[in-house]
């Protein structure tokens, strides 16, 4: 028997086994009314609200939703009502410049954009058919209204498009299926252990790589979100004592973070031997994985993988065999990408990137056939790192694709560069990410003025990049220079220009 895999049936078994838990702790703290706490029956509820609202608006199964919100308990809402029944979520950065937003906006042929209230500004300037601000003009979004339009399920649609930095200097749309988000959030939910117990905090923005799937692991298993919406890690400690947190996703910043934090709390770490910390977006430091299971008694779990592949591809976890290794051996260990999970198959190409394949590797890039079929390549996604293979774990050691990622967020050089070549006074430049103990990597432009542009100093060219780029994007750092490698057909030797900042490095990326 064949029976389509989609996301509704993540809710569907929340609703019918936990009706009367409570599914959802809504931010206290946002500038739109909290929806507090909301149990699993209210949440199938108010999803199916929104699906049968959609329907009154006649917006057509297979439709783009767009939504640019910090994490709150709509969006999360929202992963299902849209997805559930056939319309399609797109989940922006809210981070990202309008100008970028509106790009995305028009390039998925979005009808519906809804808004998180401190960036209703955005309204002014992108638009859509449909436009709504979340907490003010969607209550009847949510209220009781009479069942949707039933859809019969397809686990080939596309349930979410999520736009990623990559290669290009536009970003591309991530069409992953509900095939493809079923399969990932059931392997991770199953390989980090998610049950009902769960209290799971937000700590990943719902945005990226759709919270990594967590939304609908959690939901599936009846476990507890806990939305929280600005990071801050004194905060993200308060919250894991106060709900019982046991279970997070963070980019290493955020670890670094919460170890900074843990330095000043008053009392004992809370979470200790209950919280699991699950990392990815960048290698994290061998050190921060020693701090975080030392100081902060949580166990780290490494996944890697990208927004493309849903985005679970290996994961790094303890096992009985290292139990009796030094602390500074396991967490050696844990430092590695890890094994491919259930389902994945991971191989090293000639020229040392990594290749996968797996039923949550994307469907396509929305609307850009070329940019999918170097990507999906001879039946293999393309990752764009470099990576060795050790004893059957999988090691990033570089990068192949000109992509600097900043605080667990990609960004594209090209597009950074785009911006620096819009200002009159810049002539060439170059952009690189160079290691940098608290953001990762730090976006760091080398400049070359025109001779005739008077003084120009670094203030003015980052002034400059935040009227068309997201703040993250812009560089932290700008060096002039009279001149920049190039090779003799003119490419920029990006690997020189990186060499001095990166000598000693064990790995190219940081
Ligand atoms: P994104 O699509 O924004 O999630 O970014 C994916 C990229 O993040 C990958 O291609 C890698 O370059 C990087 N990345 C993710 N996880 C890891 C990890 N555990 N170790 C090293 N790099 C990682």
């Amino acid at each position: 028997m064949f029976f389509p895999l989609t996301v509704r049936d993540f809710l569907d078994r929340a609703v019918t086994v936990y009706p009367e838990r409570i599914g959802v702790v809504d931010e206290p703290d946002q500038p739109a009314p909290s929806w507090g706490e909301v149990t699993y029956a209210e949440l199938g509820r108010r999803a199916r609200s929104q699906a049968a609202y959609l329907d009154d608006l006649g917006v057509p199964q297979g439709a783009r939703v767009a939504i640019v919100s910090q994490n709150s308990a709509r969006l999360l809402a929202s992963f299902f009502g849209v997805s559930g029944w056939g319309r399609i979520l797109v989940p922006i950065n809210f981070r990202l410049a309008p100008a970028e937003i509106a790009y995305i906006v028009e390039h998925s042929g979005a009808e519906v954009l809804m808004v998180d209230p401190e960036i209703r500004g955005l309204l002014d300037s992108v638009t859509a058919e449909h436009t709504f601000v979340l907490g003010e003009d969607d209550e009847a979004m949510w209220a009781t209204r009479g069942e949707p339009e039933p859809w019969e399920g397809d686990e080939s649609a596309t349930a979410t498009i999520n736009y990623t930095s990559g290669t290009t200097a536009r970003p591309k749309g991530v069409q992953l299926t509900h095939r493809n988000l079923w399969t990932n959030a059931s392997i991770f939910g199953w390989q980090t252990s998610i049950s009902d117990r769960d209290v799971y905090l937000h700590t990943l923005p719902m945005f990226h790589a759709n919270g990594w799937g967590m939304p609908y692991a959690v939901t599936g298993m009846g476990g507890r979100h806990v939305v929280i919406r600005k990071i801050d890690g004194a905060e993200i400690l308060r919250r894991v004592e106060r709900h019982g947190v046991t279970v997070m996703c963070a980019a290493p910043a955020v670890v670094q973070a919460v170890l900074d934090a843990a330095k000043t709390w008053d009392g004992e770490i809370p979470g200790r031997d209950r919280v699991r910390i699950i990392v990815a977006g960048a290698p994290p430091p061998t050190r921060t994985i020693e701090r975080v299971r030392g100081e902060l008694g949580w166990e780290f779990i490494q996944i890697y993988g990208l927004t493309e592949t849903a985005p679970l591809l290996t994961m790094s976890r303890m096992r009985e065999e290292w139990d009796d290794l030094e602390p500074l051996e396991q967490a050696r260990l844990l430092g590695r990408a890890g094994a491919p999970a259930v389902g994945v198959r991971v191989m090293i190409d000639d020229t040392g990137e990594v290749l996968a394949q797996s039923n949550h590797n994307l469907e396509a890039y929305w609307d850009n056939p070329e940019s999918t079929a170097v990507a999906l390549a001879d039946g293999w996604f393309h990752t764009g790192d470099g990576g060795t293979i050790e004893d059957g774990h999988l090691v990033i050691a570089d990068r192949k694709k000109d992509v600097i990622i900043s605080g667990g967020e990609n960004v594209t050089s090209i597009e950074v560069e785009d911006a620096l070549m819009l200002h009159p006074a810049v002539r060439e430049v170059a952009v690189i990410g160079i290691p940098d103990e608290k953001w990762g990597e730090l976006v760091t432009a080398l400049v070359v003025l025109d001779p005739d542009a008077g003084e120009v100093g670094e203030g003015d060219l980052i002034a400059h990049t935040r009227q068309h780029l997201a703040g993250y994007k812009c560089p932290k750092r700008i060096e002039f220079r009279e001149e920049l490698a190039r090779t003799a057909t003119g490419k920029l030797q990006k690997f020189k220009l990186r060499a001095p900042y990166w000598e000693g490095q064990q790995r190219q990326v940081h």
